[in-house]
């Protein structure tokens, strides 16, 4: 995992006088799955994608192990960031196995290596190789395309995974299925996780501290979900 830290973040989108995201501090620590839970609208995504640069902060400043990601080359920031989004972003013109091997090809891999790592990442999130390699998304179920945008973002095997309510789209049984996974996951390999959800019992469930945010981001409790559901 990597250390996040978030200092004084805020995003005004143009046209729009409230910010969608206020002066939002937060200290997010390695190996952590931190949990954005609030309401629709209250900034959440923003906040995400400002992490990942696929949009600029209007002011402050967000950190990934003491480096300022707006410094970093975007190759080496794919490398350290992972990300997966509702609906599974694949591309459908692409099979599973090249919608998975997108990063790791765009940072440097081997063929042989990345040939190996589409196998390994399938095993991963529970699907076959030889049955899914070759398919299109569209040839897949909802829950199948959300774990290979699962594996998708872990391919590179960055140490921040960054995830936009993965298993918004999926039907409960799924969708819990999906989050036992996200557990056992996590126990193998300690990414540094932002997890996004308005679903609270999700956050529950999934974090080892939650951020609970009001409108703009503000943050109204950040704890483990012990002490959230005490207080
Ligand atoms: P959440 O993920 O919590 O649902 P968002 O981050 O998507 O919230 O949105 C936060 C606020 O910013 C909302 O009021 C939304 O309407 C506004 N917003 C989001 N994207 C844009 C945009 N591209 N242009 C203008 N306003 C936006
Ligand atoms: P080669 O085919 O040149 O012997 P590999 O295919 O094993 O090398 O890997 C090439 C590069 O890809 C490695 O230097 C490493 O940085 C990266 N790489 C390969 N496999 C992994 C992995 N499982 N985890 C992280 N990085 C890997």
């Amino acid at each position: 995992g990597a250390t996040i830290r978030l200092e004084n973040l805020t995003k005004s989108y143009p046209g729009n006088p409230a910010p969608a995201v206020d002066n939002v501090t937060m200290d997010i620590k390695a190996g952590e799955t931190v949990i954005l839970v609030g309401p629709s609208g209250c900034g959440k995504s923003t906040t995400l994608k400002m992490i990942n640069r696929l949009i600029e902060p209007t002011s402050g400043r967000i950190r990934i192990n003491d480096e300022d990601v707006t410094d970093m080359d975007p190759v080496k920031l794919r490398r350290k960031i992972g990300y997966a989004i509702q609906s599974s972003g694949l591309f459908p013109h692409m099979t599973v196995a090249e919608n998975i091997a997108l990063v790791p090809k765009m940072t440097g891999w081997s063929k042989s290596g990345v040939k190996d790592r589409v196998e390994e990442m399938l095993d991963l999130v529970g699907l076959d190789p030889r049955e899914f390699h070759g398919r299109y998304p569209r040839q897949l179920s909802g829950g199948q395309q959300q774990r290979v945008g699962v594996a998708r973002a872990l391919a590179a095997d960055p140490p921040v995974l960054l995830m936009d309510e993965p298993f918004g789209a999926v039907d409960p049984i799924t969708r819990d299925h999906l989050q036992d996974e996200l557990i056992r996951l996590q126990h193998e390999l300690h990414k540094t996780i932002v997890f996004v959800t308005h679903d609270f019992d999700e956050a529950i469930k999934l974090g080892d501290r939650i951020a609970v945010l009001r409108e703009r981001s503000h943050i109204a409790q950040f704890d483990t979900p012990e002490a959230i559901l005490t207080n």
